[in-house]
């Protein structure tokens, strides 16, 4: 039988081009890895950064199922280097996976390793709490709960409205797990805003600003679920809008304004600008007709796919094309029982795609698919996608970019290996070197 390192090691070989450090972390991404309880946090009273539960779970287990780790935290990040493969400086999202065959644990020496089938593959480096981690709010709340950060410290992440409006079965997206994720946490007794004040918003971004002295975080998402008719008395645009009004009144200019929400209205868009947004995410989550129909019931109900690509054209107009990045979920394209059986099929559809939105200069981007195992895909394919598909979409995504005369998105760090803080897919690690 094959083993993993097999496969790695086999797309290493065939796609030399593509930084190896790009196929490791595609691989941790997409099936997750196991921790050791010696690696694990000591949660928020530690000294590495716990995993902050940004909106998704992005674990390969509910929390019950995680056994040590649903008490101790795993890391929100792991940084990897050097190993058998020469790493250079990579950083992941962590993903829980019990069963997985990659384990973060301590070899003989003491150190910090990644494991790929018992042998050590990497060094691991943790990421070390950050001083604003330390303080609380007035009222006793986390600054990791109101506003984590991720991407090693370059993101703040504010899931304002932590749960989605389209519901159930015929509504959510066959591959979230939004609203479970707000379940199981508040079945866990952990502390899980559903929405957060603008007032504890500002309060954590104080915190941050003033610990935050290296001035790591240079950019924030304003994000959540989909709002279909209104939270406290706001339809989606003035609700996530209201938070990026009162941040660039308080800290003008201080980070970069995004937003993560529906393809809205052009009327609508406008406001996101002029509440201060500066980058918008209306993604498009899978290109194929057909898939989309399936996978997202709510917004093709609610929207439909035509009007979604139109209203993201349109907001180009208001944005500027560079500033349009819609995200789309690499790697349900090839889920069972709907999806595509042929990498090759997959890979020119999603290309497709890319044509589309590059040729009007719009840069799309991607998160790796996390087959999570509440959600109706994650349930039918709990390895995920192949892992030649996530390499060749890589290669894919490059080559699109390139012959559009495109380069990587603002608002993301550096790209390029060794110099990438994107954790969530390796497209950052994969394209040519930038400072930021
Ligand atoms: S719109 Fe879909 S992907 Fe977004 S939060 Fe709602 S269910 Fe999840």
């Amino acid at each position: 039988m094959t083993s993993r390192t097999d496969l790695v090691e086999e797309l290493m070989g065939r796609f030399p081009h593509v930084p190896r450090e790009a196929v490791l972390k595609e691989d941790l991404l997409r099936g997750g890895l196991a921790f050791d309880d010696a690696a694990l946090t000591d949660n928020e009273h530690g000294d590495v950064k716990p995993k902050s539960y940004f909106i998704f779970s992005f674990d390969h287990r509910t929390l019950p199922e995680l056994g040590t780790a649903a008490l101790r935290r795993p890391p929100e990040e792991i940084v990897l280097t050097g190993g058998p493969y020469g790493l250079r400086r990579t950083v992941v999202s962590v993903r829980t996976n019990p069963s997985s065959p990659y384990r973060v644990g301590t070899d003989s020496d003491g150190r910090l390793r990644l494991f790929l089938d018992g042998r050590p593959i990497a060094d691991v480096g943790l990421p070390p709490m950050p001083a604003y981690y330390r303080h609380t709010l007035a009222n006793g709340k986390s600054v990791m709960e109101v506003a984590p950060t991720i991407q090693w410290g370059y993101l703040i992440y504010l899931t304002a409205f932590r749960v989605c409006q389209y519901f159930g079965a015929k509504e959510e997206c066959q591959y979230c797990d939004i609203n479970h994720n707000w379940r199981q946490h508040k079945q866990a007794g952990r502390p899980y805003t559903g929405v957060k004040p603008v007032d504890e918003v500002l309060e954590a971004l104080e915190i941050i600003n003033r610990h935050d002295v290296d001035r790591a975080s240079q950019a924030y998402t304003l994000t959540g679920g989909s709002i279909t008719s209104q939270v406290n008395g706001l339809a989606e645009a003035d609700f996530y809008g209201q938070y990026a009004q009162a941040i660039e009144e308080r800290f003008p200019g201080r980070w970069i304004g995004k937003v993560v929400a529906q393809a809205l209205p052009r009327a609508d868009v406008q406001r996101f600008h002029d509440y201060g947004i500066r980058i918008y995410h209306p993604n498009y989550e899978v290109w194929d007709k057909r898939l989309f129909e399936l996978y997202c019931p709510g917004k093709e109900r609610y929207v439909g796919r035509e009007e979604w690509h139109r209203r993201i054209l349109d907001s180009a107009e208001v944005f500027g094309p560079r500033n349009v990045i819609p995200n789309f979920v690499a790697g349900v394209e090839m889920a069972a029982p709907h999806g595509f059986t042929s990498v090759d099929e997959a890979i020119a559809s999603t290309t497709e795609g890319l044509d589309y939105f590059m040729s009007r200069g719009i840069t799309p981007r991607f998160t790796t698919w996390c087959p999570e195992p509440t959600t109706p895909l994650g349930r039918t394919n709990p390895q995920g996608a192949p892992l030649e598909y996530h390499v060749r979409l890589l290669e894919a995504y490059r080559a699109t970019m390139d012959a559009h005369g495109l380069s990587s998105p603002p608002g993301y760090g550096p790209a390029g290996p060794g110099r990438a803080v994107f954790s969530v897919s390796s497209f950052m690690d994969t394209l040519p070197s930038t400072e930021s």
